[in-house]
């Protein structure tokens, strides 16, 4: 197949997306009451042109390369031994990351929408959260997901803060999970709130058996852009090996859900299959 023929393919496939224009843009930043800081890299603001509504393209797996080293995300430079920012990068493994929650309001629903398309994602817990809400944490192992150590209470910037405090946040965020778990799940993943590392927090990671995970495309839904952004972003970034940011708290994330029913669907049409980092 000729990849212009597979592009007009494409193109069909994806014909509904221009219908999105305008869909709840409200332009909320985290500012807002009741919004955490989401995760998002420094600089990494740049976005498509959301007033284009034509150029949304999954490039399907099969135009991709089979083999190769990912490239790290604009404006960072993967070191040895830092964190995770893709999965191998072949095949037509892409990840997707859950962060912020548990969350009562936004976290069944993530569930449910999961569940309907039968795709395993990695929830990014807040141990705080997490004590909060057991039935939840119970829910998204019973579903077959992974979860991640998001630290105990979301700091903004654990990349400044002294071993102690680091290896605190890291430590009571585990065992809030595992005791909501009953017992049984403990995190194998950190992710860093806002993607901020440093070489303690990376050291306390090792002290405590937990492997750094960071994302490659971020949508920043957190900041509630609009839908279409969110669509558009992760349609036009995601590649083999992709590690996809979402949230499930830290605000509303009316956008998110709304976004990820449209988008998850036409990845998989794609030919994507969703694995866990
Ligand atoms: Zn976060």
């Amino acid at each position: 197949m000729s990849g212009a023929v597979s592009r007009r393919a494409l193109l069909f496939a994806l014909g509904g997306v221009g219908l999105l224009a305008g869909c709840g843009d409200d332009h909320a930043t985290w500012h807002s009451a009741g919004d955490i800081p989401g995760d998002s890299h420094e600089g990494d603001s740049a976005s498509p042109d959301v007033t284009d509504s034509a150029s949304p393209l999954v490039v399907p797996p099969a135009n991709k390369p089979t083999a190769g080293v990912c490239p790290p995300p604009p404006g960072v430079v993967q070191k040895s031994g830092g964190p995770q920012y893709s999965l191998p990068c072949h095949g037509t493994n892409i990840a997707l990351t859950v962060d912020d929650g548990p969350d009562p309001t936004y976290t069944p629903r993530m569930l449910d929408l999961l569940a309907q398309q039968g795709i395993r994602a990695t929830f990014c817990m807040i141990g705080r959260s997490a004590a909060a809400h057991p039935d939840l944490v119970k829910r998204v192992l019973d579903g077959g997901h992974h979860i991640a150590n998001h630290t105990f209470s979301h700091p903004l910037n654990i990349a400044k803060m002294a071993a102690g405090a680091v290896h605190a946040e890291m430590a009571k965020a585990t065992d809030a999970i595992a005791k909501a778990s009953g017992g049984n799940y403990r995190p194998a993943l950190f992710r860093s709130p806002g993607g901020a590392w440093s070489s303690t927090v990376l050291g306390q990671c090792g002290n405590l058996g937990l492997r750094p995970l960071d994302w490659s495309v971020d949508p920043r839904d957190w900041s509630r852009p609009g839908v279409q952004h969110i669509v558009t972003t992760i349609l036009t970034k995601t590649h083999p090996g992709s590690i996809i940011l979402e949230h499930d708290g830290g605000g509303n994330r009316e956008q998110t859900l709304t976004a990820l029913g449209i988008v998850l669907p036409r990845l998989r049409d794609a030919g994507y299959t969703f694995a866990q980092p």
